[in-house]
């Protein structure tokens, strides 16, 4: 290990220390006997006799453990009553199994059943994962699988600990994103100041559970890095990691609320799928897991082949980013203007219309249009049509369902190769039946090999025939649509970086000013309606030295979500300074302006207490300064200097509260 990692543990060491209610050697999570079973090595030669003298040792163990090879699964013919038979009856991996899969369960799930993080459903995760682990290892010829059991059932222990044992749980967390937001290990750390991995690695680390399973735990959703300690284990890792996203992607997630992982390209370098026998796998997995039904009464559906598809259609777009079989052939032998429209803008509501009207125009088509990628929802796009006619209202929003799309068209994005796709041959197409054309062509957008998106274009009018021959012609429009769309990104990010604020990633200071400099400027009318607010937060220095600074920027990060997502259309929000934020509403009055800074205020007083339990009892309020224009500022430096006066008022006057001036209104909390 090097110093760095050290460091690094140390850190995550520390995070864990302050956010859970005792130091994780205390937690009664492990029985000696776990910890027993899981030191236990294949190539431990007593181990068939260690394995049954732990279990012996264990009662409460033993006895179910007796009864599981005693019931209808195993069908054996005598009553087996003795550990060291059933051992050598059943084999040594069978046994340790049962016997894992209840020493870290059983005592949860018989507890639980009223939280938000369902314990049950969160099980059956692991289980799931732990045997489809099992299965791929085997298929694989790898040769330790029952390790990658032991991972895949553990690999989200950090979940389990922060619920059973964290200052605030992973229950108050779900509770927190609420019902239509999806969860992510960046939001895990905003809200716990740790992610469940690191939490795993902690609890994996303080307990000298093997490096191996130590390694899975903390890697399961990033590969390790060559230099990782960790990287020996990257086959098991990858293992796991890929049983887990096939869990998630048939919905047999660890949490109601979360969204599933990304198919991490690395690991497809680390394991070959195309040796994997997906719909067996499935079948196996699904007898694992009826096998267990006796004991725990869960129940899965049998749609093995169904989900087989989607596994497989969802690996290979995932797969489509890596491709590398795609390169321009530059040998294009028509000049024309669409090749330099693209450069002629840096927006992209600019350029992507334009080009689409060049192209248009010279090769006659009778609709084009560029969809773009939405890597999270799935789907494709189709923001941009020419002529804008042709998107008839009832196709908006026109969307397109990547896991839908096969053939040529999966070809087209997959492979990034240009296509003409028929609708004698493809009647299952979904564009084909929206957009109700025989034919049209595909082709795919690209820069440094990464699909940005894709140029279509039909003669669905005039039923003009289309040929190969176009797509050559095509092609390297196409490219330059790539090339423009990179740029274009390019130069927005850095015009962000130069106004936006990194941590908080709201509008900077310096936005804040443009934004009010250029509206009392211009429109002198509308100022009439304008208010300011003026937020800081409430005795930050005492949470920031009760916590840490990196809990004092959590703090902030989680006050910017909830001023970002109280935002209506129009308003604006920014980070003035350290912990003060500023908003700008238009169009409102003194009701208007009061509720707003209220619904902010106390929904941060409602966040704060759930978070109370992290920041060391400190409750996260805010006190908030309103100022209503008047006519008597002539500049909006006046006007922010009355919001900062009455934010004063606020802190005065007890904090946790609103001060509206000119009136003088005050609302209690
Ligand atoms: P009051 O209720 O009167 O506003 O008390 P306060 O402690 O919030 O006010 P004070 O202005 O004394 O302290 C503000 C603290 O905010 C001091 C500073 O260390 C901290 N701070 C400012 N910017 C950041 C930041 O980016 N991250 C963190 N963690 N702390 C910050
Ligand atoms: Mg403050
Ligand atoms: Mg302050």
């Amino acid at each position: 290990m090097t110093d760095e990692d050290k460091d690094d543990t140390e850190l995550i060491k520390q995070a864990a220390r302050s956010i859970l209610k005792d130091e994780i050697k205390h937690l009664h999570l492990v029985s000696p006997a776990a910890l027993k079973l899981l030191r236990l090595t294949t190539d431990d030669d007593a181990r068939i006799d260690n394995l049954s003298h732990i279990i012996e040792t264990e009662p409460v163990l033993a006895a179910k453990i007796l009864k599981q090879v005693n019931s209808a699964a195993y069908a054996l013919p005598n009553k087996m009553t003795s550990i060291n038979r059933a051992v050598n009856m059943l084999g040594f991996s069978t046994v340790r199994q049962l016997a894992l899969n209840l020493q870290f369960y059983d005592k949860l799930i018989q507890h639980n059943s009223t939280n938000t993080f369902d314990l049950l459903f969160f099980w059956q995760h692991c289980l799931y994962v732990a045997s489809l682990s099992k299965r791929i290892a085997v298929a694989l010829d790898y040769p330790d699988p029952d390790l990658v059991y032991t991972g895949g059932l553990l690999h989200d222990i950090g979940k389990i600990v922060l619920e059973a044992h964290g200052r605030i749980t992973y229950s108050d967390y779900i509770c927190s994103i609420g019902d239509n937001k999806h969860s992510t290990t960046e939001e895990e750390r905003s809200f716990f100041g740790i992610t469940h991995t690191e939490i795993g690695h902690a609890f994996c680390l303080e307990w000298q559970l093997p490096v191996s399973i130590t390694a899975i735990v903390a890697c399961h959703h990033n590969q390790p890095a060559k230099s990782s300690p960790y990287a020996e284990f990257k086959t098991e890792i990858a293992i796991v990691s890929f049983a887990n996203y096939i869990a998630w992607i048939q919905g047999i997630g660890s949490a109601t609320y979360d969204s599933h992982p990304t198919l991490q390209s690395d690991l497809l370098e680390t394991i070959d799928i195309d040796q994997l026998n997906l719909e067996v796998l499935l079948q196996q997995v699904d007898q694992d897991m009826q096998t267990t039904q006796e004991f725990y009464d869960t129940q899965l559906p049998g749609l093995t082949t169904l989900r087989a598809a989607l596994v497989k259609a969802t690996i290979n777009l995932s797969q489509i980013s890596e491709d590398k079989a795609f390169t321009v052939n530059p040998a294009y032998n028509k000049k024309s203007s669409s090749l330099t429209v693209p450069h002629h803008s840096l927006n992209p509501n600019e350029f992507i219309p334009r080009t689409l009207e060049a192209i248009q125009d010279e090769f006659s088509f009778d609709r084009c249009i560029m969809f773009t990628i939405d890597p999270k929802r799935r789907c494709l796009l189709a923001p941009y049509w020419w002529p804008k006619s042709t998107l008839p209202t009832e196709l908006q929003p026109f969307e397109v369902d990547i896991s839908d799309i096969s053939g040529l068209l999966l070809k087209c994005l997959r492979e990034k190769k240009a296509v003409l796709i028929n609708a004698n041959k493809e009647r299952d197409n979904p564009i084909i039946q929206r957009l109700k054309t025989t034919e049209f062509i595909a082709i795919p957008v690209i820069h440094h090999n990464n699909l940005v998106g894709m140029l279509y274009a039909d003669n669905s009018l005039s039923k003009k025939p289309m040929h190969e021959q176009l797509l050559p012609e095509i092609m390297p429009i196409a490219y330059e649509l790539g090339v423009a769309i990179f740029n274009a990104n390019q130069y927005g990010q850095e015009k962000k970086h130069a106004q936006i604020d990194h941590l908080t990633q709201l509008y900077n200071k310096r936005m804040i000013n443009n934004f009010l400099a250029d509206i009392f400027q211009r429109d002198k009318s509308k100022l009439a309606n304008i208010a300011i607010g003026f937020i800081d937060i409430d005795r930050f220095k005492q949470l920031n030295d009760a916590c840490g600074h990196q809990a004092g920027d959590d703090a902030l990060k989680i006050v910017a979500d909830i001023l970002r997502n109280s935002a209506r259309p129009g308003d604006f929000i920014g980070r003035y300074g350290g912990e003060e934020f500023l908003f700008v509403l238009k169009n409102t009055n003194e009701t208007g302006a009061q509720g707003y800074a209220e619904r902010i205020r106390s929904e941060i007083e409602r966040r704060g207490k759930i978070l109370s339990r992290r920041f060391h009892g400190q409750i996260m309020t805010v006190s908030i300064g309103v100022s209503l224009y008047s006519p008597r500022y002539t500049k909006y430096t006046d006007m922010i200097e009355v919001a900062d006066q009455a934010m004063y008022r606020a802190k005065n006057e007890g904090r946790n509260r609103t001060v509206l001036l000119p009136g003088v209104e005050t609302v209690e909390k």
